[in-house]
């Protein structure tokens, strides 16, 4: 079979099965199993596959049918333009979680911390546009710490990582921050769509907080002030529809500056507040 047949027969298969990018789908999953580039498998469409790599290509598209996710077929996914490796045991960034960046870079900041930082995704890059700073992230995940150090190491960032939940570590429980960002599970937990596109095949300890998904948020603003320097800043993500109520365990813990930034797709996702000088 040629290149080219290989990608038709899985592009087909793949919509066949309901997947909305199934020619994208199947042209990175050929590309990783030939070890060419996208256009090379465009230039060279008429080279033949060799057993081996028939037999992969169409294991991962039978995969890839049922649901399970590119990324982890692939191995990586991108964020901020940083490539980075995601397993079963870590949260696969969304283009959504760059509004945290992007909101964090309008202000100077020496020092950072990322709670809840499964494959790295915001910590590291936090510390790629602003490599000068101190940078620590936590987890409780150690099999989702081991792939933010290898992921740190592959792209030469220095970044602390501890095994904690939230701030409970005792490197971190006296530590005091500029900058603390998260993502942390935030969907509830009768939430129909946790058995919907890659939710299902995704860590649900990263994903579900209690019955109204906001156990984590609650945990992490009610605590945040205390490690952060007068001025400093919390960053949050959370559900499209939460973010009223995040706003609200902001004002209470005693956040000034309270406000909602908006994602790409133009629903409220990101709650920021500052501690009072
Ligand atoms: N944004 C993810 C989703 O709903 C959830 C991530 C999270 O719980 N932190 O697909």
């Amino acid at each position: 079979m040629t290149l080219n047949e290989a990608f038709l027969k899985a592009r087909a298969d793949l919509a066949a099965h309901g997947s909305d990018s199934a020619g994208l789908d199947a042209q990175l999953l050929l590309s990783k199993v030939t070890a060419l580039s996208r256009t090379a498998l465009i230039v060279h469409d008429d080279k033949e596959l060799s057993e081996a790599e028939s037999a992969s290509f169409e294991a991962l598209i039978k995969k890839r049918a049922t649901g399970y996710p590119v990324a982890y077929l692939l191995g990586y996914k991108d964020f901020w333009g940083l490539r980075l490796k995601v397993t079963e045991d870590t949260l696969i960034p969304r283009p959504d979680t760059e509004t945290v960046v992007e909101e964090a870079l309008k202000e100077d900041f020496r020092s950072t911390l990322d709670l809840g930082t499964g494959s790295g995704a915001l910590i590291l890059a936090l510390k790629s546009e602003r490599p000068d700073g101190a940078c620590c992230a936590c987890d409780l995940s150690e099999k989702a710490l081991e792939v933010a150090k290898e992921n740190a190491q592959t792209l030469g960032l220095e970044v602390g990582f501890y095994k904690s939940s939230w701030f409970a570590c005792p490197e971190l429980a006296a530590r005091r921050f500029d900058l603390i960002v998260s993502n942390p599970p935030y969907i509830e937990a009768r939430d129909p769509h946790l058995r919907e596109t890659s939710l299902p095949f995704e860590p649900r300890q990263a994903l579900v907080s209690g019955e109204d998904g906001l156990d984590d948020l609650r945990a992490i603003t009610a605590a945040a002030p205390a490690h952060l320097n007068p001025g400093g800043r919390l960053l949050t993500e959370h559900g499209f529809d939460q973010g009223e109520r995040v706003r609200a365990l902001f004002e209470m813990a005693g956040f000034s500056e309270v406000k909602t930034v908006r994602d790409l797709g133009g629903n409220e996702r990101v709650t920021c507040g500052r501690k009072p000088r």
